[in-house]
């Protein structure tokens, strides 16, 4: 589909779009990046029963953590118990998820009662990521993904609906540089991998100040599980029964809590299976580097998804964070490994490209390819 049929289309109606844990930060990510899509518009906001029936600023109350006002649109919008599917506005075409529940298996379960009823959903939540039915979605690596969805909707008897997952929120920042690389020939043999990971990824209220402040913590629950698996998953290649996992690159991983507010940053080291590129080579790729989403020139495309930076002292989150909306990955530090072949730093927005950003650009995708209609 070309670009002008696309945007043809989009120009004659936007899509009703449902916001599931819109209370939390990334929901409140969703409402704030939303306020001026050409495309999508939030009719509904649904969080746990002690926001229920509160209008949305009440439930929010001194919880906003947004650079912006709430939007006026919003702002006196009911929020709905997510439980309560009679009280969801009728034309939804598809909802974000973005809730936190006490157990995964609640989330599982939710998830699968919106689809069952019609609903796609775009979730953030990692719920889902091990159904090889599921797509877990980085827009520009694997947007092919989006053909297990049929095999979704047969194997559990969906008609309209269907589940598509976001990985982890400190993947991508350096998974695209690693895909960039392997597309242009230079297959990956090993990974070590140190995260740096902003406070914003604990969601509210997170951390404790008394914790996080003058500290780093070198724990987060599951995340260094999530760091070596997810991968294998988003470079896997569709099967008969759904994704084959590719677990061609070993991956090890420390994944740590840093008193940053927003933007995960990586560092990096890489050994090449045979052919190794150099330097200058590297760099080349990740500046060329375009895929499916700048081709389609989709609305939260970041024109240049992987922007490398020569200065010796970057990137850092505070003054890359926001490159290209928040949706650019930004690297540097490049340089040769005595132990592997090369290392790097890579950083991205968490809350923006890591959850709603990426998820609004994978909207885009399965808008552009006629699976929300
Ligand atoms: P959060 O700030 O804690 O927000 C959680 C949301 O879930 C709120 O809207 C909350 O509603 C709702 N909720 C809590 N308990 C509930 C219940 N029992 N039933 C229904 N809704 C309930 O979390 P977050 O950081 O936004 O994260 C949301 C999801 O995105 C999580 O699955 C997280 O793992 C994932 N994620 C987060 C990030 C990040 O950088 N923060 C990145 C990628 C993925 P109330 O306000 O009413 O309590």
């Amino acid at each position: 589909m070309n670009t002008l049929k696309i945007s043809d289309k989009i120009t004659m109606k936007k899509y009703n779009v449902g916001i599931l844990g819109a209370t939390g930060i990334v929901g409140q990510n969703y409402i704030n990046l939303l306020q001026d899509h050409p495309w999508f518009q939030i009719v509904d906001v649904a969080a746990s029963p002690r926001s229920a029936s509160k209008t949305y600023k009440e439930a929010v109350k001194t919880k906003w953590q947004m650079p912006n006002l709430i939007p006026d649109n919003i702002k006196d919008l009911v929020v709905r118990d997510v439980q309560d599917f009679e009280g969801m506005t009728k034309d939804l075409s598809f909802v974000f998820s973005a809730i936190n529940m006490p157990t995964k298996e609640q989330i599982r379960e939710l998830e699968i009662e919106y689809a069952r009823r019609g609903i796609p959903v775009l979730s953030n939540n990692s719920a889902h990521r091990w159904s090889p039915d599921v797509p877990m979605m980085i827009g520009e690596i694997n947007h092919e993904h989006v053909k297990v969805i049929p095999i979704q909707q047969k194997n559990r008897g969906f008609t309209k609906g269907f589940i598509v997952v976001k990985p982890n929120c400190s993947l991508q920042s350096y998974l695209t540089p690693i895909f960039a690389l392997e597309q242009a020939g230079y297959k990956v043999d090993k990974l070590i991998i140190t995260t740096l990971q902003a406070i914003s990824g604990a969601g509210y209220p997170g951390v404790p100040s008394l914790d996080v402040i003058d500290n780093i913590i070198p724990y987060i629950n599951g995340e260094e599980e999530k760091t070596e698996k997810e991968p294998h998953k988003i470079l896997g290649k569709i099967a008969e029964k759904g994704i084959e996992n590719d677990d061609s690159i070993e991956i090890s991983s420390t994944c740590t809590r840093v008193a940053v507010s927003d933007g995960h940053t990586a560092s990096v080291n890489v050994k090449f299976k045979e052919r190794v590129p150099s330097k200058e080579e590297i760099i080349k790729i990740w500046n060329d580097f375009k895929s499916l989403p700048q081709e389609l020139n989709l609305p939260f495309a970041p024109k240049q998804p992987i922007i490398y930076l020569h200065n010796i002292d970057r990137p850092q989150p505070k003054k890359d964070r926001d490159n290209d909306k928040g949706m650019a990955l930004t690297v540097g530090r490049l340089r040769e490994d005595n132990v592997f072949d090369f290392k790097f730093v890579a950083l991205s927005h968490n809350t923006i490209r890591g959850a709603a950003g990426g998820s609004i650009l994978s909207a885009e995708l399965l808008v552009s390819k006629e699976y929300i209609s």
